[in-house]
Protein backbone atom coordinates (compact mmCIF):
# COMPACT_ATOMS: atom_id res chain seq x y z
CA UNK A 1 0.00 0.00 0.00
CA UNK A 2 1.70 3.16 -0.86
CA UNK A 3 1.15 6.44 1.58
CA UNK A 4 -1.09 9.36 0.63
CA UNK A 5 0.02 12.12 -1.63
CA UNK A 6 0.65 15.60 -1.10
CA UNK A 7 -0.93 18.21 -0.98
CA UNK A 8 -1.35 17.52 2.82
CA UNK A 9 -3.79 19.36 5.66
CA UNK A 10 -0.53 20.39 7.38
CA UNK A 11 -0.88 19.66 11.03
CA UNK A 12 0.88 21.22 14.16
CA UNK A 13 1.05 19.20 17.41
CA UNK A 14 2.98 20.05 20.51
CA UNK A 15 5.59 18.11 21.34
CA UNK A 16 4.65 15.36 23.85
CA UNK A 17 3.38 11.69 23.94
CA UNK A 18 0.39 11.95 21.49
CA UNK A 19 2.52 13.77 18.85
CA UNK A 20 5.45 11.37 18.76
CA UNK A 21 2.94 8.80 18.18
CA UNK A 22 1.64 10.53 15.43
CA UNK A 23 4.95 11.49 14.01
CA UNK A 24 5.91 7.66 14.38
CA UNK A 25 3.00 6.58 12.81
CA UNK A 26 3.74 8.62 9.70
CA UNK A 27 7.28 7.96 9.42
CA UNK A 28 6.28 4.16 9.32
CA UNK A 29 3.79 4.93 6.93
CA UNK A 30 7.23 6.36 4.63
CA UNK A 31 6.36 10.04 5.10
CA UNK A 32 8.61 13.02 6.44
CA UNK A 33 7.58 14.57 9.07
CA UNK A 34 8.92 18.38 10.58
CA UNK A 35 10.79 17.88 13.84
CA UNK A 36 12.52 20.26 16.47
CA UNK A 37 16.47 19.52 17.26
CA UNK A 38 18.79 21.54 19.69
CA UNK A 39 20.08 23.19 15.76
CA UNK A 40 17.00 23.70 13.89
CA UNK A 41 13.68 22.15 12.87
CA UNK A 42 14.56 18.98 10.50
CA UNK A 43 12.36 17.03 8.23
CA UNK A 44 12.82 13.58 9.33
CA UNK A 45 12.40 10.19 7.14
CA UNK A 46 13.24 6.62 7.70
CA UNK A 47 16.54 6.37 6.12
CA UNK A 48 16.25 2.83 4.94
CA UNK A 49 13.31 3.67 2.68
CA UNK A 50 14.56 5.23 -0.37
CA UNK A 51 11.15 6.43 -1.01
CA UNK A 52 10.29 7.69 2.73
CA UNK A 53 14.27 9.97 1.51
CA UNK A 54 12.76 10.88 -2.16
CA UNK A 55 9.63 12.04 -0.42
CA UNK A 56 12.47 14.63 1.69
CA UNK A 57 13.15 15.98 -1.63
CA UNK A 58 9.84 16.11 -3.02
CA UNK A 59 8.42 18.47 -0.38
CA UNK A 60 11.54 20.52 -0.26
CA UNK A 61 11.15 20.92 -4.02
CA UNK A 62 14.97 20.50 -3.82
CA UNK A 63 16.18 20.88 -7.64
CA UNK A 64 19.33 18.54 -7.02
CA UNK A 65 20.52 15.61 -4.52
CA UNK A 66 22.78 16.34 -2.27
CA UNK A 67 23.86 13.57 1.11
CA UNK A 68 21.35 13.90 3.98
CA UNK A 69 22.52 13.52 7.68
CA UNK A 70 21.74 10.33 9.13
CA UNK A 71 20.01 10.49 12.76
CA UNK A 72 21.00 8.02 15.20
CA UNK A 73 20.16 6.77 19.27
CA UNK A 74 23.73 6.23 19.88
CA UNK A 75 26.88 5.56 18.98
CA UNK A 76 26.36 2.00 19.04
CA UNK A 77 23.51 2.53 16.92
CA UNK A 78 25.68 4.85 14.27
CA UNK A 79 28.42 2.06 13.85
CA UNK A 80 26.16 -0.66 12.19
CA UNK A 81 25.99 2.28 9.68
CA UNK A 82 29.83 3.87 9.35
CA UNK A 83 33.17 2.66 10.32
CA UNK A 84 34.41 4.69 13.26
CA UNK A 85 38.33 5.46 14.07
CA UNK A 86 39.13 5.67 16.98
CA UNK A 87 39.26 9.17 16.74
CA UNK A 88 35.52 9.41 15.36
CA UNK A 89 34.83 7.40 17.98
CA UNK A 90 36.16 9.83 20.20
CA UNK A 91 34.81 12.88 19.03
CA UNK A 92 31.25 11.18 19.12
CA UNK A 93 32.36 9.96 23.06
CA UNK A 94 32.33 13.69 23.75
CA UNK A 95 30.26 15.66 21.65
CA UNK A 96 26.94 12.90 21.43
CA UNK A 97 24.35 13.72 21.93
CA UNK A 98 25.03 17.20 20.56
CA UNK A 99 25.43 18.96 17.28
CA UNK A 100 28.04 17.57 15.78
CA UNK A 101 27.88 15.61 12.48
CA UNK A 102 30.32 12.87 11.28
CA UNK A 103 31.75 12.06 8.09
CA UNK A 104 33.36 8.44 8.22
CA UNK A 105 33.25 5.95 5.90
CA UNK A 106 30.08 4.17 5.00
CA UNK A 107 29.85 0.42 6.02
CA UNK A 108 29.43 -1.95 3.11
CA UNK A 109 26.07 -3.59 4.69
CA UNK A 110 24.74 -0.74 5.93
CA UNK A 111 20.85 -0.94 5.82
CA UNK A 112 20.78 2.84 4.97
CA UNK A 113 18.96 3.92 1.37
CA UNK A 114 21.31 4.94 -1.32
CA UNK A 115 19.60 8.11 -2.29
CA UNK A 116 20.65 9.45 1.61
CA UNK A 117 24.30 9.60 0.65
CA UNK A 118 23.40 10.17 -2.79
CA UNK A 119 25.73 7.28 -4.33
CA UNK A 120 28.92 8.26 -2.02
CA UNK A 121 30.98 5.59 -0.10
CA UNK A 122 31.01 8.32 3.12
CA UNK A 123 27.87 8.64 5.08
CA UNK A 124 26.98 11.63 7.68
CA UNK A 125 26.08 10.92 11.15
CA UNK A 126 24.74 12.39 13.85
CA UNK A 127 23.25 11.65 17.44
CA UNK A 128 20.53 14.68 18.17
CA UNK A 129 19.79 15.98 21.99
CA UNK A 130 16.50 17.71 21.44
CA UNK A 131 14.63 15.18 23.82
CA UNK A 132 11.61 15.09 20.69
CA UNK A 133 14.19 13.67 17.96
CA UNK A 134 15.57 11.33 21.02
CA UNK A 135 11.75 10.22 21.74
CA UNK A 136 11.28 9.72 18.04
CA UNK A 137 14.04 7.97 17.13
CA UNK A 138 13.43 5.63 20.25
CA UNK A 139 9.50 5.06 19.19
CA UNK A 140 10.31 4.22 14.99
CA UNK A 141 13.42 2.48 15.42
CA UNK A 142 14.79 3.49 12.42
CA UNK A 143 17.65 5.69 11.86
CA UNK A 144 16.09 9.21 10.71
CA UNK A 145 17.73 11.16 7.54
CA UNK A 146 16.87 15.21 8.20
CA UNK A 147 17.73 17.98 5.94
CA UNK A 148 16.29 21.40 7.34
CA UNK A 149 12.85 21.39 7.06
CA UNK A 150 12.09 24.27 4.76
CA UNK A 151 11.22 24.54 0.89
CA UNK A 152 14.46 24.57 -1.15
CA UNK A 153 16.32 28.01 -1.77
CA UNK A 154 14.94 29.53 1.90
CA UNK A 155 16.26 29.76 4.43
CA UNK A 156 16.27 26.95 7.74
CA UNK A 157 13.72 27.12 10.41
CA UNK A 158 13.77 28.19 14.06
CA UNK A 159 10.12 27.36 14.61
CA UNK A 160 7.14 25.66 13.80
CA UNK A 161 5.70 28.67 11.79
CA UNK A 162 8.83 28.98 9.85
CA UNK A 163 8.47 25.32 8.68
CA UNK A 164 5.02 26.18 8.13
CA UNK A 165 6.05 28.71 5.95
CA UNK A 166 7.25 26.68 3.48
CA UNK A 167 5.90 23.64 4.02
CA UNK A 168 2.79 23.84 4.48
CA UNK A 169 0.35 21.56 2.24
CA UNK A 170 3.72 19.22 1.07
CA UNK A 171 4.09 17.16 4.68
CA UNK A 172 1.58 15.99 7.10
CA UNK A 173 2.89 16.98 10.32
CA UNK A 174 4.86 19.54 12.22
CA UNK A 175 6.10 18.67 15.88
CA UNK A 176 6.29 21.52 17.61
CA UNK A 177 8.72 22.49 20.48
CA UNK A 178 9.42 26.06 20.50
CA UNK A 179 11.84 28.09 19.34
CA UNK A 180 15.20 25.51 19.04
CA UNK A 181 17.92 26.10 20.87
CA UNK A 182 20.98 26.63 18.61
CA UNK A 183 19.22 28.18 15.23
CA UNK A 184 22.55 27.27 13.58
CA UNK A 185 22.97 24.27 11.86
CA UNK A 186 25.24 20.97 13.28
CA UNK A 187 29.02 21.31 13.02
CA UNK A 188 30.38 18.81 9.70
CA UNK A 189 33.71 16.79 10.47
CA UNK A 190 35.26 14.10 8.38
CA UNK A 191 37.60 11.35 9.41
CA UNK A 192 38.72 9.64 6.88
CA UNK A 193 42.47 8.54 6.39
CA UNK A 194 44.40 9.95 9.34
CA UNK A 195 43.01 13.33 9.12
CA UNK A 196 39.75 15.21 10.55
CA UNK A 197 38.30 17.73 7.94
CA UNK A 198 36.30 20.34 8.65
CA UNK A 199 33.29 20.31 5.81
CA UNK A 200 30.86 23.23 7.80
CA UNK A 201 31.28 25.35 10.56
CA UNK A 202 28.65 25.07 13.45
CA UNK A 203 28.32 25.50 17.28
CA UNK A 204 30.73 23.16 18.16
CA UNK A 205 34.08 24.82 17.34
CA UNK A 206 36.74 22.93 14.95
CA UNK A 207 39.88 23.56 16.80
CA UNK A 208 38.51 21.97 19.81
CA UNK A 209 37.54 18.89 18.04
CA UNK A 210 40.79 18.65 16.35
CA UNK A 211 42.34 19.06 19.85
CA UNK A 212 40.54 16.33 21.21
CA UNK A 213 41.37 14.20 17.73
CA UNK A 214 45.12 14.97 18.30
CA UNK A 215 45.32 14.19 14.41
CA UNK A 216 46.33 16.89 11.67
CA UNK A 217 43.84 18.89 10.78
CA UNK A 218 42.46 19.70 7.41
CA UNK A 219 40.54 23.22 6.52
CA UNK A 220 40.90 23.15 3.06
CA UNK A 221 38.58 20.01 1.48
CA UNK A 222 36.18 20.26 3.00
CA UNK A 223 35.22 22.75 0.14
CA UNK A 224 34.10 20.22 -2.28
CA UNK A 225 31.24 18.65 -0.13
CA UNK A 226 29.22 21.61 0.75
CA UNK A 227 25.68 21.61 -0.42
CA UNK A 228 26.02 22.05 -5.03
CA UNK A 229 29.51 21.33 -5.33
CA UNK A 230 28.85 17.65 -5.31
CA UNK A 231 29.18 17.43 -9.46
CA UNK A 232 32.27 15.31 -9.34
CA UNK A 233 31.64 12.94 -6.79
CA UNK A 234 29.21 10.16 -8.19
CA UNK A 235 29.71 10.13 -11.51
CA UNK A 236 29.80 6.84 -13.03
CA UNK A 237 33.10 5.16 -15.13
CA UNK A 238 31.15 4.61 -17.90
CA UNK A 239 29.59 7.03 -20.72
CA UNK A 240 26.09 7.42 -19.99
CA UNK A 241 23.65 9.26 -22.90
CA UNK A 242 20.33 10.81 -21.34
CA UNK A 243 16.74 10.81 -22.98
CA UNK A 244 17.52 7.40 -24.69
CA UNK A 245 14.21 6.03 -26.32
CA UNK A 246 16.31 2.41 -27.49
CA UNK A 247 19.61 1.66 -26.91
CA UNK A 248 22.52 0.74 -28.84
CA UNK A 249 24.48 -2.46 -28.94
CA UNK A 250 26.80 -2.28 -25.54
CA UNK A 251 24.74 -0.38 -23.53
CA UNK A 252 23.31 -0.96 -20.36
CA UNK A 253 19.38 0.53 -20.57
CA UNK A 254 17.60 1.84 -17.09
CA UNK A 255 13.93 2.42 -18.46
CA UNK A 256 11.42 4.77 -16.97
CA UNK A 257 7.58 4.30 -17.16
CA UNK A 258 6.47 2.98 -20.98
CA UNK A 259 10.53 2.88 -21.69
CA UNK A 260 11.47 -0.58 -21.25
CA UNK A 261 15.42 -1.30 -20.25
CA UNK A 262 17.24 -3.90 -18.69
CA UNK A 263 15.96 -2.11 -15.27
CA UNK A 264 13.42 0.08 -14.92
CA UNK A 265 13.38 3.14 -12.69
CA UNK A 266 9.87 2.92 -12.78
CA UNK A 267 7.83 0.49 -14.46
CA UNK A 268 4.67 2.98 -13.80
CA UNK A 269 6.72 6.12 -14.15
CA UNK A 270 6.54 7.27 -10.60
CA UNK A 271 8.87 9.94 -9.86
CA UNK A 272 9.57 9.35 -6.16
CA UNK A 273 9.94 5.70 -6.58
CA UNK A 274 12.54 6.79 -9.57
CA UNK A 275 14.37 8.68 -7.13
CA UNK A 276 14.80 5.65 -4.38
CA UNK A 277 15.92 3.35 -7.45
CA UNK A 278 18.27 6.18 -9.40
CA UNK A 279 21.70 5.41 -7.25
CA UNK A 280 21.17 1.89 -7.41
CA UNK A 281 20.55 1.67 -10.94
CA UNK A 282 23.76 3.88 -11.84
CA UNK A 283 25.68 1.24 -9.64
CA UNK A 284 24.40 -1.79 -10.99
CA UNK A 285 24.47 0.08 -14.60
CA UNK A 286 28.55 0.36 -13.62
CA UNK A 287 28.96 -3.23 -12.79
CA UNK A 288 27.02 -4.63 -15.70
CA UNK A 289 28.52 -6.17 -18.79
CA UNK A 290 28.26 -3.53 -21.15
CA UNK A 291 30.24 -0.21 -21.91
CA UNK A 292 27.66 2.33 -21.88
CA UNK A 293 24.85 3.37 -20.29
CA UNK A 294 21.53 4.74 -21.48
CA UNK A 295 18.83 6.21 -19.96
CA UNK A 296 15.29 6.50 -21.03
CA UNK A 297 13.58 10.62 -20.65
CA UNK A 298 12.61 11.30 -17.21
CA UNK A 299 10.20 13.70 -16.95
CA UNK A 300 11.12 17.27 -15.79
CA UNK A 301 8.37 17.93 -13.13
CA UNK A 302 8.67 17.61 -9.72
CA UNK A 303 11.18 15.42 -7.98
CA UNK A 304 11.83 14.81 -11.90
CA UNK A 305 14.44 17.83 -11.99
CA UNK A 306 16.66 16.38 -8.99
CA UNK A 307 16.67 13.51 -10.83
CA UNK A 308 17.80 15.38 -14.25
CA UNK A 309 20.26 17.21 -12.80
CA UNK A 310 21.78 14.24 -10.71
CA UNK A 311 21.78 12.41 -14.18
CA UNK A 312 23.34 15.60 -16.40
CA UNK A 313 26.46 15.55 -13.80
CA UNK A 314 26.59 11.72 -14.09
CA UNK A 315 26.47 12.00 -18.16
CA UNK A 316 28.89 15.47 -18.16
CA UNK A 317 32.18 14.88 -19.91
CA UNK A 318 35.47 14.45 -17.61
P1 LIG B 1 22.15 19.42 5.78
O1 LIG B 1 21.89 20.34 4.61
O2 LIG B 1 22.14 20.11 7.10
O3 LIG B 1 21.28 18.21 5.73
O4 LIG B 1 23.65 18.92 5.64
C1 LIG B 1 24.02 18.11 4.58
C2 LIG B 1 25.50 18.26 4.37
O5 LIG B 1 26.19 17.26 5.11
C3 LIG B 1 25.90 18.00 2.94
O6 LIG B 1 25.75 19.11 2.12
C4 LIG B 1 27.36 17.60 3.11
O7 LIG B 1 28.17 18.73 3.28
C5 LIG B 1 27.35 16.82 4.39
N1 LIG B 1 27.20 15.40 4.15
C6 LIG B 1 26.06 14.70 4.30
N2 LIG B 1 26.24 13.42 3.97
C7 LIG B 1 27.52 13.29 3.59
C8 LIG B 1 28.28 12.21 3.12
N3 LIG B 1 27.76 10.99 2.97
N4 LIG B 1 29.58 12.43 2.83
C9 LIG B 1 30.10 13.66 2.97
N5 LIG B 1 29.42 14.73 3.39
C10 LIG B 1 28.14 14.56 3.71
MG1 LIG C 1 19.08 23.60 4.58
Amino acid sequence: MSPPNPPFTTEIRPYGKAAIAEAARLIGEGLPVAMPTETVYGLAADATNGEAVARIYEAKGRPSFNPLIVHVQSLAQAKDYGVFSEAAEAAAGHYWPGPLTIVVERRADSPIAELVTAGLPTIALRCPKHPAMQDLLQATGTPLAAPSANASGTISATSADHVMKTLEGRIPLIVDGGRTEQGLESTIVRFTGDTVTLLRPGPINFEEIVRLSSLPANFSSGKIEAPGQLQSHYAPSKPLRLNVEAPEAGEWMIGFGPVPGHETLSNKGDLVEAAARLFEALHRAEASNRDAIAVAPIPQTGIGAAINDRLKRAAAPR
